[in-house]
């Protein structure tokens, strides 16, 4: 413990410790100070328990807290509650921090004690053993009591969420009402952000005040289009608003989150954070027995989160239209295209039969005149063998066109791959040549034997290919390279000589 009665007069050890650090002094001197002040009074045992007036001593021990001890050493609630207390903020709080902000909070709470006739204490004072101590227990003069706990502990630790969420419950257990103040550390708010993240320690620490209920109340009166939109409530909707009060002792500020958690750790803020001073905070109103935990115009606020809500439903009907509006367009144009792919493809489809027509229609004509000159002479062999009487060879040319043998097959079959491979060879600038490439190679594998021998010039091939309907693309001088390549390379395939 750190206080004890010496002559009436309460002397807190490490109060007095406090005051000779901040004028300076390290803590050997200071130890020597107390010592040259109260140790002789300590020795004759004038020093008595605030709790049980059993007579105790000053114990000034280099690396920990100064304290008082019966000497005895036997408990008592008050050196039980002060043990424990020491070491539930030493095990579980920053202790420097966690001081500062226990002073701040005294100093507010002690001004109103006596307007507001409340009694404010240290949390080990209690008179009964706690298992776990709070920083202070206010009580009023209508017997309620309060258990006020300053947070500073590690984040996410599982020990000290697990110690938040005890005291909670040990608070409650012995008719106290638990009220938690977090470190202002602990938020996590971006600005703009709707959501925020909560730790195990702060979901225990979120209490549901007055205010909080005006926010329900608030909820539930906004148009179901709204709050639907803003609370991603669609299913399991429930409207239950909590609060969290963070403290920013240096700037002696106040943050006040209103949510609606959820799920365990993810809770949608109702408004931005709201701050205010923290005397404002810690400002105790009996009516309500509640603190003062909120802002200035909370009404405003609720105002202000509405046209909010209605900017963002507005904001995604257009989007929502803007991608409709988009898709319908991708979709016309998906359309658009696919008609013209279409088109291109009957256009070509026509094209290619137009050519394989006129092509059939030049060797009909050929097969034609072939016939025609067989049977010249046909006609002439008959008037030999009618003047003559020798037998024609009318009967030996039918079986050279019905007779195959084994070895003219295979011949034919290779010639046909030949022929096969040739026509899909592919020459550079043969996109100088429009339509298919298969009927220009064609008409240019069938007249080279006559421009290997001479009989047709290139500018007789060019001619026949424009008379045949192929069309170029391109200057009919650079139409040139593809056919010479073209016909180069029958003629390596075909190994035969050729000058062009
Ligand atoms: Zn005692």
């Amino acid at each position: 413990m750190n206080i004890a009665i010496l002559h009436n007069k309460q002397i807190n050890i490490e109060e007095q410790r406090l005051i000779y650090e901040e004028d300076g002094f390290d803590r050997s001197a200071i130890k020597e100070k107390l010592e040259n002040d109260y140790r002789t009074f300590s020795k004759k045992q004038a020093f008595h328990c605030l709790c049980c007036n059993s007579p105790v001593e000053m114990v000034l021990p280099m690396e920990r807290t100064f304290y008082f001890r019966h000497w005895d050493q036997s408990e008592c609630s008050y050196s039980e509650n002060y043990r424990k207390y020491e070491r539930k903020i030493g095990t579980h709080e920053v202790p420097k921090k966690h001081a500062l902000g226990k002073t701040i909070i005294r100093t507010i709470l002690e001004g109103q004690a006596k307007p507001l006739h409340i009694n404010i204490e240290e949390g080990y004072h209690y008179k009964s053993t706690l298992s776990i101590v709070p920083d202070y227990i206010i009580t009023h003069s209508n017997g309620e009591t309060w258990a006020i706990d300053y947070l500073t502990g590690l984040r996410s630790n599982p020990a000290y969420s697990k110690n938040v969420s005890q005291r909670k419950n040990i608070y409650t257990q012995n008719g106290f009402k638990p009220i938690f103040f977090i470190d202002e550390d602990w938020l996590a708010y971006k600005p703009g952000h709707l959501f925020t993240t909560l730790v195990t320690s702060e979901v225990s620490a979120s209490r549901t005040s007055a205010h909080d209920l005006h926010w329900k109340r608030y909820i539930e009166g906004l148009p179901k289009e709204l709050s639907e939109h803003f609370f991603l409530l669609k299913e399991n909707f429930h409207t239950d608003t909590t609060s969290l009060t963070y403290l920013n002792p240096t700037k002696r500020e106040a943050v006040i989150i209103r949510l609606l958690q959820q799920d365990f750790k993810n809770a949608r803020l109702l408004t931005a954070p709201i701050r205010i001073p923290i005397e404002r905070a810690l400002t105790i109103e009996l009516e309500e027995m509640e603190f003062k935990l909120y802002g200035e115009n909370e009404t405003q606020l609720q105002m202000d989160t509405t046209e909010h809500i209605r900017y963002l439903v507005r904001q995604e009907q257009i989007e929502a239209a803007e991608r409709e509006k988009n898709e319908k367009l991708e979709e016309a144009r998906r359309k658009e295209r696919e008609e013209i792919r279409q088109k291109n493809e009957e256009a070509y489809r026509d094209y290619l039969e137009t050519k394989r027509d006129r092509l059939s229609q030049s060797s009909k004509s050929l097969e034609e005149t072939q016939e025609e000159r067989y049977k010249q002479i046909q006609e002439m062999e008959d008037r030999v063998e009618r003047q003559w009487g020798t037998p024609g060879r009318r009967s030996n040319a039918s079986k050279v066109e019905t007779y195959e043998t084994a070895e003219e097959k295979l011949k034919r079959i290779k010639r046909e791959k030949m022929k096969e491979r040739i026509l899909h060879h592919h020459v550079e600038g043969e996109s100088y040549i429009k339509g298919s490439p298969l009927v220009w190679k064609e008409l240019v594998l069938t007249h080279f034997n006559k421009i290997k021998r001479k009989e047709m010039t290139f500018q007789e091939l060019i001619t026949l290919l424009k008379k045949n309907g192929i069309e170029f693309a391109q200057n009919e001088s650079l139409v040139h390279y593809p056919l010479k390549s073209y016909l180069h390379y029958i003629a390596k395939e075909t190994k035969s000589e050729l000058e062009i």
